[in-house]
C-alpha cells in the first residue's frame, strides 16, 4: 500500500507542472493563477496532508461535510472557498469558515449571507463573494448546476458591492453539460472571461475568474482564468456522488 501523502504529492506535482505549461501556453505568468484544490467527499486528514504540501485554497460544496472538516483544520494557514449550490438555512454555518462563496445565484442569498455576516463575530471581515455563471441557462433563469444567466450578472454583482460585510470579488463557471456549450469548455470560459471584463468596467476590483476543474483546467487557464477549482485530479476520483 502505498502512502497517502505520496500519492497526494506526486497528483500535487502533476497538476502544478499542468498549471505551469497551461501558463507557458497562454503566455502568463504562473502567479495570475491559484489553484484552489476542491477537497469534497474527501477527510480532514488529506486537508492537513495537501496543507503540509503546500496548498493554501481548498474548497467545499456541501456545508456538512465542510463545517466539521473546516474547525478540525482550523489552525491551517488555508483560505476556504465554497463552491456549492447554498441554501439560504445553510449560510450562517457556512460563513463561520469561508472566505469567499464562489456560487452566488441570486438576490436572496446576497441578503442572507450579509445578514448573516453582520450578525456573525466575522462582522469586521468581509466575505468574498462570487457571481455563478450558468452558460447552460436561458435569460433570467437559473442553471442546471446553479448560478444565474449572464443577463442577470450585473444586477446580482451590484447587490452584492452594495451589500454590507460583503466584497464582490468576481464571476465562477463550472462549464455546462448541456446546451450550447456543452463539450466546448474553451468557449465557454471565453464566454466567462467576456462576461468579467464587462463587470470590470463598471467594478474594477471584481477581478476573479474561477473556471476549470480536473478536465479543462487547461482550457480556463488559456482563456483567462485566475483561479482554478480542482478536486480528482489532486485527491483521487470521487465514489459516487459529489
Ligand atoms: C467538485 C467540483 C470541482 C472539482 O471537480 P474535479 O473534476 O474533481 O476537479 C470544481 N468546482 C466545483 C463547483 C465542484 O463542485
Amino acid at each position: 500500500m502505498t502512502d497517502r501523502r505520496t500519492d497526494l504529492a506526486r497528483n500535487l506535482a502533476r497538476v502544478e507542472q499542468r498549471i505551469a505549461d497551461a501558463c507557458a501556453a497562454a503566455g502568463r505568468d504562473r502567479r495570475e493563477v491559484t489553484l484552489i484544490v476542491v477537497t469534497k467527499t474527501y477527510p480532514a486528514s488529506d486537508v492537513m496532508i495537501i496543507s503540509e504540501l503546500g496548498v493554501r485554497h481548498v474548497a467545499e460544496n456541501r456545508d456538512q461535510d465542510a463545517a466539521p472538516k473546516a474547525a478540525a483544520c482550523v489552525d491551517l494557514p488555508l483560505a476556504w472557498h465554497f463552491v456549492g449550490q447554498l441554501q439560504t438555512n445553510k449560510v450562517r454555518s457556512v460563513i463561520r469558515y469561508a472566505d469567499a462563496v464562489h456560487s452566488v445565484d441570486r438576490l436572496k442569498l446576497v441578503d442572507a449571507l450579509s445578514a448573516a455576516v453582520l450578525k456573525s463575530d466575522r462582522a469586521d471581515r468581509e466575505l468574498g463573494c462570487l457571481v455563478q455563471v450558468a452558460l447552460d441557462a436561458e435569460a433570467g433563469a437559473q442553471g442546471s448546476r446553479g448560478g444565474i444567466a449572464p443577463d442577470a450578472v450585473e444586477g446580482i454583482a451590484e447587490a452584492i458591492a452594495v451589500a454590507p460585510a460583503l466584497r464582490l470579488d468576481g464571476v465562477m463557471t463550472v462549464a455546462p453539460l448541456a446546451g450550447p456549450y456543452a463539450g466546448q469548455p474553451r468557449a465557454a470560459f471565453d464566454r466567462l472571461a467576456e462576461i468579467s471584463s464587462l463587470l470590470r468596467a463598471t467594478h474594477p476590483t471584481a477581478n476573479m475568474v474561477s473556471a476549470g476543474m480536473s478536465a479543462d483546467l487547461e482550457e480556463a487557464v488559456a482563456a483567462g482564468a485566475t483561479h482554478v477549482r480542482v478536486g480528482s485530479a489532486v485527491l483521487g476520483v470521487r465514489p459516487g456522488l459529489g
